[in-house]
């Protein structure tokens, strides 16, 4: 399918692309193996010498369509599914971060992804540094080491609802000669793409909108392809030097624009094998079929929502860079000018117990561990996904201890606002 598409029709047809005779709905190939007719031809792609499907768990036709859609609605080169979004932000550092390495990240991300950069990358060997993505260019540089290999952040913060200031981080990365990684799953890329500010690397957790009806869970990384790995030869050894687990291969020399993807599949997949399941990959695919249009109700919903939260006086704060009173307006404006996402934050007077209280009482809005699907629902984080985290890193991740995270559906906005307003007045 060609790339210069627009979006909302790379959301429909894009990724599969049927011959004469083929199904024309993308086909679940429900196959761990894929037949060959000599042993040579076999050898041929274990030595990554030949393209061509022999095992699933390192590549599959069901899941290269979608990967192949994420990556045109993206503008990247190449994509790979992982099982999760935790899986893709993992793999995505791992891949060119190892033992001994170091990299910056924004510190309003997601619960999980703090949990996985603080503690379990450090018993890697792999050290972070926080930074405030709002601080000034020297203060971010000054987290740089000599043995940093990258930089992270969210397009919006789940759930602070902060916006990522993408071509000022692009350019920061690219002073210290590495690459920026922007987990794009809340804006998802009908509302921004990160890649045309600069951004290197894309991942999701595409169990959010792009499924968007809480049925898979599942993660994506995309490349953009733009990042020159042998510009900075000895800081990524790994891309620009022989793998001996493939005969001395150089993934750069081999695979040109394609080198990081294809490490990520033929190496990092290989060995830890989070893949994407094809059921769940054909069930991303229906959501993506309909990304665009639910990703436009999403936002007019929310925008609605966050102006009546202001209006109401029982109402302390609100975060959602679509009012333009908000902190984030601004860089909303630039980086989200059709929309940011249906989620927003926000906290009531009297604090936490009060908070717990209203979403006892809400009737449409569920109280569940998710966020970003087609149903309205409302999430308590320091109570919930960030339970793990001390006071201090609640405050460093962006997330009050009274923050209501709420994410809004594609209901008709009337009773969705009627229940915020029933479950207040009680
Ligand atoms: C949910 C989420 C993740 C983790 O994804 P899973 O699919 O739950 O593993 C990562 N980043 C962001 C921004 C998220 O919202």
């Amino acid at each position: 399918m060609k790339k210069n598409f627009s979006p909302e029709t790379l959301c429909v047809q894009g990724g599969w692309t049927p011959k004469k005779g083929e199904p024309r709905v993308l086909p679940i190939y429900q196959s761990t193996t894929f037949k060959y007719d000599t042993s040579e031809q076999m050898a041929q792609l274990f030595d990554l010498e030949a393209e061509g499907y022999f095992y699933t768990r390192l590549q599959n036709p069901t899941n290269d369509a979608v990967a192949a859609k994420i990556a045109a609605l993206e503008g990247g080169v190449a994509a790979m599914l992982t099982s999760s979004g935790q899986a893709a932000n993992f793999y995505a550092i791992f891949n060119i971060c190892h033992a001994g390495d170091h990299f910056v990240s924004t510190s309003s991300i997601y619960g999980g992804t703090y949990n996985l950069f603080a503690v379990t990358m450090k018993k890697l060997g792999i050290e972070v540094t926080f930074v405030d993505q709002d601080a000034d260019n020297e203060t971010i540089l000054a987290a740089f080491r000599p043995n940093t290999k990258l930089l992270f952040g969210e397009t919006i913060a789940n759930p602070g609802c902060s916006v990522l200031d993408i071509e000022r981080m692009a350019q920061i990365a690219h002073s210290k000669g590495v690459p920026l990684i922007v987990d794009n799953t809340f804006a998802t890329p009908i509302n921004c793409r990160p890649f045309e500010w600069g951004c290197d690397i894309v991942t999701h957790s595409t169990t959010k909108y792009m499924d968007g009806h809480a049925t898979a869970v599942g993660g994506v990384i995309v490349d953009s392809g733009n990042f020159d790995w042998e510009a900075h030869h000895d800081r990524f050894t790994c891309l620009t030097e022989p793998d001996p687990s493939y005969h001395g291969l150089v993934y750069t020399e081999r695979f040109g624009k394609g080198a990081y993807i294809t490490k990520a599949t033929s190496q990092v997949m290989r060995d830890l094998g989070s893949i994407q399941s094809p059921q769940n990959a054909f069930l991303l695919n229906l959501g993506l079929e309909t990304l665009h249009l639910r990703m436009q109700r999403h936002c007019e919903n929310a925008q609605k929502v966050a102006e009546f939260l202001q209006s109401d006086e029982r109402v302390a704060w609100v975060h959602y860079c679509g009012l333009p009173n908000d902190k984030y307006y601004k860089l909303g404006q630039k980086y989200l000018p059709n929309g940011s996402c249906g989620v927003i934050s926000f906290g009531l007077k009297g604090g936490r117990d009060i908070s717990i209280r209203f979403m006892d009482n809400l009737k449409l809005a569920a109280i569940v561990t998710h966020v970003a699907d087609a149903r309205t629902c409302v999430l308590h984080p320091a109570s919930h996904t960030h339970r793990q985290l001390s006071d201090e890193q609640l405050r460093e991740a962006g997330v009050e201890p009274d923050l209501i995270r709420l994410s809004v559906g594609i209901e008709n906005v009337d009773d969705i606002i009627a229940d915020l307003k029933q479950a207040l007045d009680a």
